[in-house]
C-alpha cells in the first residue's frame, strides 16, 4: 500500500507480511528470534520492492557479528519476497523483554543493497550496520546511501509456539522540496504512533497504519497491491547457474558424483540433475566455449 501527500512531499508506505513471514519462517525451521530478524528484513524487502517500476527487483544483504551470520532478502515490484538466514537456528534469550533482533545478527557489520533496475549495471550500496535492529539499518542506508530521509518501523510477532501471528511495517519519506515544518509534524505524529506489531495484532491494515501516520495532512492513496513469500527458482534456472560455472566444474560434477541435486537457498526446493542431464549442460558449457 503506498500513499502519497497532496502538495507536500511525503511518501507513506504500510504493508502486512504475516503470511509471508510465516511461510518463510515454516520453510526455514527459524528459531524465534531468527524469525523476528528474518521477518523484519523480508517486510523492509516489501516496501522497498513496493517502490520499485516493473521488472526491477531489490536484494538486501544484512551481514553481522552475531550467531545468524546474515540475512538474504530479494523482492520485486509485483510483490513476490523471498530470503533466508546463515543460521536459522541461532537464537538468543530475550533482551528487555523482547526478542534479541540486534543481539542474534550483530551490532556490527553491513548493510548491502543491491538493485536492479533493468539498466546496464545494478545500483548498488553500502553502509555499516547502525544497531542490528533492521529497521533502524535501513533508514540509516536510506539517508546515507540514497539521500532520502526516511522513518521506517518494521515489526513481527512470534508466539510462544513459534508461529509468527503479525508481522508488518512501514516507511515514510520525505523528497525535495521539502516542506520542514510538515516534516516535523509527521516526525512527531510517527513518534506517537504505538509499534507497528501492537496496531497489527489489532487488526489495522496498512491503509489505517497510514491513515494514523498522515493525520491532519492530506493524502491520497496511489497504488496497492499483494504480497507473497514466492521464489523463482526452477531446474531451468539451475542448469543455467551450472552452465555459468563452466565445462571443468560440470565435468568434475558428473565424474565424481555422477549426478547432483541443487538446492535453493532461498525457498529450500531440491533439483535433481540425472547423469544425462549433466552430460547435455556439458555440451552446452562446451558449445559456448566454441561459440566463444
Ligand atoms: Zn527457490
Amino acid at each position: 500500500m503506498r500513499i502519497m501527500a497532496r502538495d507536500v512531499n511525503i511518501r507513506g508506505v504500510a504493508c502486512v507480511t504475516t503470511n509471508l513471514v510465516d511461510e518463510a519462517r515454516k520453510r526455514h525451521g527459524t528459531s524465534p528470534t531468527a524469525s523476528a530478524a528474518l521477518g523484519r528484513a523480508l517486510t523492509g524487502g516489501a516496501l522497498l520492492g513496493s517502490l520499485l517500476k516493473k521488472e526491477q527487483r531489490v536484494a538486501l544483504r544484512f551481514e553481522g557479528n552475531g550467531p545468524l551470520k546474515k540475512i538474504l532478502v530479494e523482492a520485486d515490484s509485483r510483490g513476490a519476497v523471498r530470503g533466508y538466514v546463515g543460521v536459522p537456528d541461532a537464537d538468543l534469550p530475550p533482551r528487555n523483554g523482547k526478542l534479541d533482533v540486534s543481539g542474534v545478527l550483530g551490532r556490527k557489520g553491513l548493510l548491502i543493497v543491491t538493485k536492479d533496475l533493468r539498466m546496464k549495471e545494478p545500483y548498488s550500496g553500502m553502509v555499516e550496520l547502525r544497531s542490528g535492529e533492521i529497521a533502524e539499518d535501513l533508514a540509516y542506508y536510506l539517508a546515507e546511501s540514497e539521500q532520502i530521509p526516511s522513518a521506517v518501523a518494521l515489526g513481527v510477532y512470534v508466539e510462544p509456539d513459534k508461529s509468527v501471528t503479525a508481522a508488518g511495517g512501514f516507511m515514510v519519506q520525505s523528497f525535495p522540496p521539502r516542506n520542514e515544518e510538515m516534516v516535523e509534524e509527521m516526525i512527531r505524529q510517527i513518534g506517537k504512533v504505538p509499534p507497528v506489531t501492537d496496531l497489527l495484532r489489532r487488526g489495522k491494515s496498512p491503509e489505517q497504519v497510514l491513515e494514523q501516520i498522515f493525520q491532519g495532512i492530506p493524502f491520497d492513496f496511489l497504488l496497492q497491491h499483494d504480497l507473497s513469500f514466492e521464489c523463482g527458482c526452477s531446474k531451468e534456472r539451475v542448469e543455467r547457474a551450472l552452465i555459468t560455472l563452466g565445462r571443468d566444474e560440470i565435468a568434475t560434477i558428473l565424474e565424481n558424483l555422477g549426478q547432483a541435486d541443487v538446492r535453493c537457498e532461498f525457498c529450500l526446493q531440491s533439483y535433481h540433475l540425472s547423469g544425462r542431464d549433466l552430460r547435455g549442460l556439458l555440451d552446452e558449457a562446451a558449445a559456448k566455449v566454441v561459440l566463444h
